[in-house]
Order: C-alpha cells, then sequence, then structure tokens
C-alpha cells in the first residue's frame, strides 16, 4: 500500500508528504477520525514513507525497508493495540523501554498506537514523560475517534490530522471498481456507509445487516396492511433491536424516501433501495403520495425522541400508529 492507494484525505496526505519532503516529521501526531475512515492504513503508509531508502514523493515498494513493511516485518515500526478494553499503564512502560534502544535500520523508529483513546489515565501520564522529551529518532502516532479524550498536556504536544469521511458517491464507486460489486449493492452499502469506507466494508461482510434489513421490510410490508393489532405484535420486533434501532429507523427512512422519490420521478437512477424496486412501487400505491412525507416526518421524530430519552416503547407505539393511520 502506498500513498496513491488511499481515497480522499487529501489534506492529510498532503501534510504528511510535505513533512517528509521538508524533513520537518513531529515527535507525535494525533490521527483522530470516526472509525472505518482509513486512519491505521494512513499511519502504515506514513510509516513506510518515513522509512523507505528511496522516497520520492510516494513510497518506491522495491527497497529493502518497504518490503519489509509489506511482510509487517520491519525493526523501527511498532504497533501497540488494547490488551483486553484498554491500553495499560504497562504496555505503555514497555514502550518507553523499547524506545530507548536506537532505531536499527533507519533513522526513526515509529509507533503506531491504536485506540489510543482507550488509553488508562495512568497510561496516558506515562505516555506524556515521553512526549515531553522524546529522544530525536521517535516518531509516535496515536489513532483516535475523539482527540478531546486525550488529556490537554498530550494534545498540546502532538500534531493534530484530522480525517473525514469520504461521501457515497465515492464509496460507491470504491466498491463497484475496486471490490466488483453490482450496481445495485454498492448503492445500498454506500447509503448506509455514512461516507466511511470501512463502515462500508463491514456492512459487505455483515449477514446480520442483511438479515436487518430483509426483516424490516418485512415488518413495513405487514404495517402497511393497516390492521391496528399487528402494530403492537411490530413493536416487539423494534424491542428486539433496541440496539441497533437508528440502524433500523434509517433503513426506514431511506425506505420511504425512496418511496417519495418513485412517485415524484419517473427515473430510479437515485433509489439507495434499487434491487427492491417492485415493494416499493408496491407500497407506493398503498400509501398514496401526499401522506409519504408524513410518515418521513414520524420516522425523523422517532429517532430525535429516543435519543431525548423518551419512553421506548411508546414513542415506536405512537410511531407505528400513525404509520398505520396516514
Ligand atoms: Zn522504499
Amino acid at each position: 500500500m502506498d500513498f496513491k492507494d488511499i481515497v480522499g484525505q487529501e489534506k492529510v496526505i498532503h501534510f504528511l508528504k510535505g513533512s517528509i519532503t521538508n524533513k520537518r516529521i513531529a515527535h507525535a501526531y494525533i490521527f483522530e477520525g470516526a472509525k472505518g475512515v482509513g486512519k491505521a492504513e494512513m499511519a502504515m503508509v506514513f510509516a513506510k514513507a518515513v522509512q523507505c531508502k528511496n522516497y520520492d514523493g510516494d513510497v518506491c515498494d522495491q527497497c529493502a525497508s518497504c518490503l519489509k513493511v509489506n511482510t509487517n516485518n520491519h525493526p523501527d515500526i511498532k504497533i501497540i493495540e488494547p490488551e483486553g478494553k484498554s491500553i495499560k499503564n504497562k504496555q505503555i512502560e514497555d514502550f518507553q523501554q523499547d524506545l530507548l534502544r536506537r532505531p536499527y535500520e533507519s533513522d526513526k523508529k515509529i509507533y503506531i498506537i491504536k485506540d489510543a483513546n482507550s488509553m488508562t489515565d495512568s497510561a496516558q501520564n506515562r505516555l506524556l514523560k515521553t512526549l515531553e522529551e522524546p529522544p530525536e529518532y521517535a516518531v509516535i502516532i496515536l489513532i483516535s475517534t475523539n482527540v478531546n479524550s486525550f488529556l490537554p498536556t498530550i494534545k498540546s504536544r502532538c500534531q493534530i490530522l484530522k480525517f473525514y469521511p469520504i461521501g457515497e458517491k465515492t464509496i460507491e464507486d470504491i466498491l463497484k471498481n475496486k471490490y466488483d460489486l453490482q450496481t445495485d449493492e454498492a448503492k445500498v452499502l454506500a447509503a448506509f456507509s455514512d461516507g466511511i469506507l470501512g463502515k462500508a466494508l463491514r456492512l459487505k461482510e455483515s449477514e446480520e445487516f442483511r438479515n436487518k434489513r430483509e426483516e424490516t421490510i418485512q415488518v413495513m410490508e405487514k404495517l402497511l396492511k393497516k390492521d391496528p393489532l399487528v402494530a403492537f405484535e411490530l413493536v416487539e420486533f423494534f424491542q428486539k433491536n433496541k440496539d441497533n434501532i437508528y440502524e433500523i429507523l434509517d433503513f426506514m427512512l431511506f425506505w420511504f424516501r425512496d418511496i417519495l422519490l418513485l412517485s415524484q420521478t419517473s427515473t430510479d437512477k437515485f433509489l439507495i433501495n434499487i434491487d427492491k424496486k417492485e415493494i416499493l412501487q408496491k407500497h407506493m400505491h398503498a400509501i398514496g403520495y401526499n401522506k409519504i412525507g408524513n410518515i418521513i416526518n414520524t420516522i425523523e421524530k422517532t429517532k430525535n425522541d429516543i435519543k431525548a430519552n423518551i419512553n421506548f416503547q411508546l414513542v415506536i407505539e405512537m410511531m407505528l400508529l400513525t404509520i398505520q393511520e396516514v
């Protein structure tokens, strides 16, 4: 992997490349961004680039150093990961011992600390000592979903680089071109990815995601039959999926938005659930154009009510009855 394999994050790439070219590599970085947005991959490519013997705007992928990185075998690049749920004081202690030894075969010794926001307070305090007086060859990259989980004294000693979602269209293209998915499947996954490639790839492998989507479509099918007794039975489905409730509600939102779109335009180009077009059309006829907006508002309100901790069962019952009534 090299810089040109990374999609998006142009600002971060530009900054990191510049720091290598200008020989202004910082002692410590925080890579911050959502899970799956590519922070750890970037850290690895940056480490590879710093160590590359022929670096020329990107890694050469041929020198002894690059080959060692490719087989996870570079003695001067180390990865620290949580043991159990957190990174413990002892792990940072071991890291500090290791850091005392100079690099084996390069000018820099690079440590990538994954899930760095899982460091215990005592681990953070210990790390701080290193950040205050790092050896000149040390490069430490903290990977984190939330920069505010670090002590201010740690933050102030790190170069903070933020990673952003790359957008659904880009993800759809990557899924099609790089992972050979059909347009229909790529569209669905991209829509649920929040613009995060890692999430799209996770969903791609997730049987559970596919099953939940099918189940939710069946629930909507039953709901639109307008039997009020059914509405109460369906509450159970939402109770059972309480932990994934936002995902379920998003399935529903995207579903009814598709119906709205279908009723307004003759093209299906923008449908998310394009693989279910026939069911969408059937539902569109069952609901009637002027009521779809109401349903969408109701689902959005339900999301907000759940966020505001209003009684779960009550909120769901209200939503189901409202959808049935419209
Ligand atoms: Zn190289």
